[in-house]
């Protein structure tokens, strides 16, 4: 199957799930996870209509964005470990980051965001099965840490997002996703702005889109299987 092909066939799931849970149509846009995929791939999925891309690795970001520097409507995020000393190209080229973790993180976000640009899309990465991964801030951090970004001049918080273990089935990937949900009703109360939970991956689809994710972050369907990352 073509990038073009795959596309079509996500739309029509995210629809349909959509549908399935009554939520609005277009209530969950669609992420093309596009690391370590050569830029005719991203091309190809442009080509396809495709405008939000997503990348986890500073350098590759970078590249790619220069590289697709013409297409000038493409909205790049960032959604890979952030380490500081790298902040600053995330800061420059960047139009979201997804996984804002630490406060020195946020801190040279908003420093090095250059003045000429409009403020970097936030979300605070939120680790929801303790050790399964060593990225993001607990349900408990949530609010300490949004307070900080929405206090940052060049920052605009826009929600939370996740990488839950993997569960043995929907059920147990719906209840894992509860407290998130519960949360990002929280914030949105708290704040302006807030309009984006970024949860459901190839994988989960399914429970992300019945617990409220309005972006879903999916690569393999997509791209094809990666031989690294
Ligand atoms: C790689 C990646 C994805 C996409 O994963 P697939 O299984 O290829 O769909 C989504 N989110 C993050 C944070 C990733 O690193």
């Amino acid at each position: 199957m073509s990038i073009a092909e795959n596309l079509t066939d996500i739309r029509a799931q995210i629809a349909q799930l959509e549908h399935a849970n009554q939520r609005p149509s277009g209530a969950v846009r669609l992420l093309a996870v596009s690391k370590t995929k050569p830029v005719a791939d991203l091309e190809a999925a442009y080509e396809a209509g495709q405008r939000c891309f997503g990348e986890n690795y500073v350098q590759e970001a970078v590249e790619k964005h220069a590289a697709l520097a013409h297409l000038t409507d493409i909205e790049w995020h960032f959604i890979g470990p952030l380490q500081s000393n790298k902040a600053k190209a995330v800061a420059q080229t960047m139009d979201w980051i997804h996984s804002v973790d630490r406060e020195k993180i946020a801190l040279r976000l908003s420093e090095n965001r250059p003045q000429d640009m409009a403020p970097l899309n936030v979300l605070i990465q939120v680790n929801l099965s303790g050790e399964a991964s060593k990225s993001g801030v607990s349900l408990d951090e949530i609010a300490s840490m949004a307070e900080l970004v929405n206090s940052l001049p060049s920052l605009t918080l826009r929600g939370l997002m996740a990488i839950p273990a993997p569960q043995v089935d929907e059920a147990s990937q719906r209840e894992v996703y509860r407290p998130l949900t519960q949360a990002f009703l929280e914030l949105s109360q708290r704040y302006d702005h807030i309009d984006t939970l970024s949860i459901g991956m190839s994988d989960d689809l399914s429970a992300a889109i019945a617990s409220g994710s309005t972006m879903v972050r999916v690569g393999t369907a997509i791209f094809g299987a990666r031989n690294y990352g």
